[in-house]
């Protein structure tokens, strides 16, 4: 499975929330509030590009 993880861009600090639902607001390690993004995997750019492809399937059919 795709380890899916936040990285605070204050302290590059990185870990994963134990429940996709519970993303702390603030940073673990420096406390800094706003300063975690998410890091995406590979299965996150292959989720993007099918979605894409859907859409434009989707399209085209019309
Ligand atoms: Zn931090």
């Amino acid at each position: 499975m795709e380890t899916k993880g936040y990285q605070c861009s204050n302290c590059n600090y990185r870990f994963t929330p134990k429940s996709a639902e519970k993303i702390p607001e603030t940073c673990p390690y420096c406390n800094k509030p706003e300063t975690l993004e998410r890091v995406k995997g590979a299965q996150d750019y292959l989720d993007e590009i099918s979605t894409e492809m859907q859409e434009r399937e989707k399209r085209e059919s019309v």
